[in-house]
């Protein structure tokens, strides 16, 4: 039953009853009264009839006037006859009054009719009496109708109250639950009333929704499953090693590759900490070493039966949680990648020009002495022309032996085979050697070498040979990369333990997006005319740390460079 109908049904009833207990009030009012009229149309009026009449015979004599008023009562009580034996009495009556008539002063005539009004009075006085008794019980009976019907309203009506509410409040209570249920994700949850009214199709539509809801969170979850199989195959069949860790360094995955050449099985990573695997494997320590560090050295580790060598990828994962702004960090990538053949192709250059350089150093060297000879005259005198193609051919025999050298010095670092000899000596004999060196280039540009050099600073403990073979490759490069005529000046300084020398020029200068990559091997700053082979930086950066120093740049374009080496203080 729809809740529209019961609602009108209740309050209809409510009503009804109100209805029916008015109704019944009023009838059994109206009883009430018809038995008081019933009292006094019948019996009250016969009892003052006779009792006027009574009154006329009280008279001493009686007149025409008082008969004619007799006459007239009289025919008024025939006229009112209510009562069984009251038309006798009143015949009776009738006839003591005729008698009355012939002889108005015959007392046995007058005590006759008055006896005759007296039996008409006890009549109507018992009648009255009767009827009284009528109306006591018509009125107890009312009072028991009443009480009666206002208590079936009265259960009625509080049935009604103490129901109606809870019948509609109850399922509104109960949905508002489930919605509250859905809202926090329990699809699952279902509201069941029972019935046929809008409750029960409010729920079945409530249940059809939350099923819908169940069913779309499943086949996405589904979907995310089969998803997160997808890449868990392909991060599987990756031939590069893959470790995912999250943000409490907590491995969540790691791929076969990864545990092949880590050695370790899938049980003693997944769900570990890092640090905790880290404590009995080399390989993850490493790894974990270098993510502190944020290095990207390679990796040399046994795999695929041979030494193997990987970069290290650190990719950190950062989400925007739904809501927010900031991203958050959840966690971290680890790639090897497989660099062998890269590696082994690297060697092979590297040998590959060691021997050339190794082998075109000879020849360039018998190449300068002959042209030594030639210079000196002592093969016989030499026109001007002739100097002049010595001259050139010694240059460039000179440019060759600067590079067939930085060639060879960058495949020993390469190779690990560049040999260190550290030895106490003076910064200023490293400098003198590198100006002599250079001094001829310098001469040649009209450019002017200052020494401003400290005289009395402490010893450094460096490679001789090496410090002044980079001191002199930035000198070269600074009058190289200079204007012609300017200066160039070498400075050095103390700062606490470290021994300093400066290399200033005043020339074309550095753009600062490009100031750390200089020390890269092979790379020169786009557009630089000079020749070279953008090799001098990075050697002098792998001698400088070989001998436990560092050198850095500082530069303004247009304005120009300088360069600091940074000894260490001989003990
Ligand atoms: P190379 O000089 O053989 O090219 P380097 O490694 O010595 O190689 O230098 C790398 C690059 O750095 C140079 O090509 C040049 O562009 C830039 N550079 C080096 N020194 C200076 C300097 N003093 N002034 C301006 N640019 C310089």
């Amino acid at each position: 039953m729809k809740i529209k109908t019961k609602l009108a049904i209740g309050t209809g009833m409510l009503f009804l009853l109100i209805t029916l207990l008015s109704a019944l009030a009023i009838r059994q009012v109206n009883l009430l009264a018809q038995d008081t009229k019933n009292i006094l149309v019948a019996n009250y009026i016969s009892l003052d009839y006779a009792r006027n009449m009574y009154k006329v015979t009280d008279a001493p004599a009686l007149t025409q006037k008082d008969l004619a008023t007799l006459q007239g009562y009289l025919v008024k009580q025939q006229q009112n006859i209510t009562e069984i034996g009251e038309k006798e009495l009143t015949d009776d009556l009738a006839r003591h009054f005729a008698g009355l008539q012939s002889d108005p002063q015959n007392g046995v005539y007058i005590q006759n009719f008055r006896q005759g009004l007296n039996s008409i009075m006890k009549l109507n006085m018992d009648a009255i009496q009767r009827k009284s008794l009528t109306a006591e019980k018509t009125a107890e009976s009312s009072v028991w109708w009443i009480s009666c019907t206002s208590a079936v309203c009265f259960m009625l009506g509080f049935t009604l109250i103490f129901n109606l509410p809870g019948y509609i409040a109850n399922p509104i209570r109960d949905l508002t639950e489930s919605i509250r249920q859905i809202a926090a994700k329990n699809y699952a949850q279902r509201v069941y009333f029972k019935g046929h009214d809008e409750f029960t199709t409010l729920a079945r539509s409530f249940n059809t929704m939350a099923e819908k809801l169940q069913e779309y969170s499943n086949s996405n979850l589904d979907k995310l499953l089969i998803e997160k199989k997808r890449i868990e195959t392909l991060v599987n069949n990756l031939h590069d090693p893959v470790l995912g860790l999250d943000e409490n360094n907590t491995i969540l995955f790691i791929n076969e590759k990864a545990l092949q050449v880590s050695g370790l099985k899938r049980q003693q990573t997944i769900g570990k900490k890092a640090e905790e695997v880290a404590l009995h494997n080399d390989l993850i320590r490493s790894l974990l070493q270098q993510a502190d560090n944020n290095t990207n050295s390679t990796l040399k580790i046994y795999a695929d039966d041979k030494e193997s060598y990987f970069e290290k990828l650190l990719a950190p994962i950062s989400i925007v949680p739904t809501g927010e702004t900031d991203d958050r960090t959840i966690g971290s990538f680890i790639i090897l990648r497989n660099v062998t053949a890269y590696k082994e192709l690297d060697f092979a250059k590297t040998n590959f020009i060691a021997t050339v350089s190794h082998e075109f150093k000879t020849p360039i060297a018998s190449i300068k002495m002959s042209l030594q000879l030639l210079a000196n005259e002592q093969t016989g005198k030499l026109n001007d022309e002739q100097k002049g193609l010595v001259e050139g051919i010694n240059d460039d025999a000179e440019r060759l032996l600067r590079t067939t050298g930085e060639l060879l010095n960058i495949t020993q670092v390469e190779t690990g085979r560049s040999q260190i000899k550290m030895e106490a000596c003076t910064a200023n004999s490293i400098i003198s050697n590198a100006v002599a060196a250079t001094q001829k280039l310098a001469d040649y540009k009209g450019i002017r070498l200052n020494i401003d050099t400290a005289p009395d600073l402490p010893l450094i403990f460096a490679d001789k040979e090496k410090a002044a073979w980079i001191v002199s490759n930035l000198l070269s490069n600074a009058i190289r990369y200079s204007y012609e005529n300017t200066s160039v000046t070498v400075k050095t300084l103390q700062n606490n333990d470290t021994i300093q020398v400066l290399i200033t020029d005043t020339g074309t200068g550095i753009e600062p997006k490009y100031q750390t990559r200089i020390f890269d091997k092979y790379f020169r700053v786009p557009g630089t005319e000079k020749e070279g082979t953008g090799l001098g930086l990075a050697i002098s950066k792998e001698f400088m740390e070989a001998q436990g120093g560092d050198i850095n740049v500082k530069s303004t374009i247009g304005e120009g460079t300088t360069f600091t080496l940074n000894f260490t203080q001989a003990v």
